[in-house]
């Protein structure tokens, strides 16, 4: 099964990825966590990735297209992929498209997380990880259940993402309308795009994304 989860940043697409991954055995695949863990380590896209990433603009094509080749051929991917945060432009779309045709492949289905975009800064804003897990919380929607103390794995160090600024997040947004949005014609015209509403509570968009994947 291969899945992409598209929507805006703020939308909830990594947070419902790491619950479906669970339940439907599927790997992860997070093209910003990727570029998160080559800027850590410094390596050369780290370093072309890390200013872009810095002001919310996109990271060249061919970049992304090159790092999602791999990891999507492995054994572990063999059940099926869930691609959150790629393609992210119509050029990646087409490129993934060719890639999964060359290994006889093709996408199932495309779950675009709808929401309110004015309401994403507030949530981007708020938004925060465990230093040690990478759970997610938010500053007012998501709290642990005793402060400061991580639920999973009862850490209790956080972190923020230098790109969830204000001003960086109406940056990515713009990004999302100029760039990503032109996706939603592209797979609604290959029948396989499908709605979900992102703006419900936490575990009815992962019940109703779920339904989706059982039918897929
Ligand atoms: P994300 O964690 O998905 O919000 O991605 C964080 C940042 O990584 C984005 O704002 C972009 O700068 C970069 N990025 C992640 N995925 C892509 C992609 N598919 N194409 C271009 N840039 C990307």
């Amino acid at each position: 099964m291969k899945i992409v989860l598209l929507g805006p940043p703020g939308a909830g697409k990594g947070t419902q990825a790491q619950r479906l991954q669970e339940s439907f055995g599927l790997k992860h695949l997070s093209t910003g966590d990727m570029l998160r863990a080559e800027v850590a380590s410094s390596s050369p896209i780290g370093t072309q990735a890390k200013a872009i990433m810095e002001r919310g603009e996109l990271v060249p094509d061919q970049i992304l297209i090159d790092m999602i080749a791999e990891p999507t051929k492995q054994p572990d991917a063999a059940r099926g992929i869930l691609l959150d945060g790629f393609p992210r432009t119509v050029a990646q779309a087409e490129a993934l498209d060719r890639m999964l045709a060359g290994r006889g492949q093709k996408l199932d289905r495309v779950i675009q997380l709808v929401v309110d975009n004015d309401a994403m800064v507030e949530r981007i804003a708020g938004r925060y990880a465990c230093a040690k897990c990478a759970a997610g919380y938010h500053d007012t929607n998501r709290k642990p259940k005793t402060a400061g103390v991580c639920d999973s794995c009862g850490g209790s160090q956080f972190v923020r993402r230098p790109d969830d600024k204000p001003e960086t997040a109406r940056t990515r947004l713009e990004a999302y309308d100029r760039q990503t949005a032109p996706l939603l014609p592209y797979y609604k015209s290959r029948g396989v795009l499908s709605e979900v509403d992102g703006m419900a509570a936490i575990d009815e968009v992962t019940r109703r994304i779920g339904t989706l994947l059982k039918a897929a």
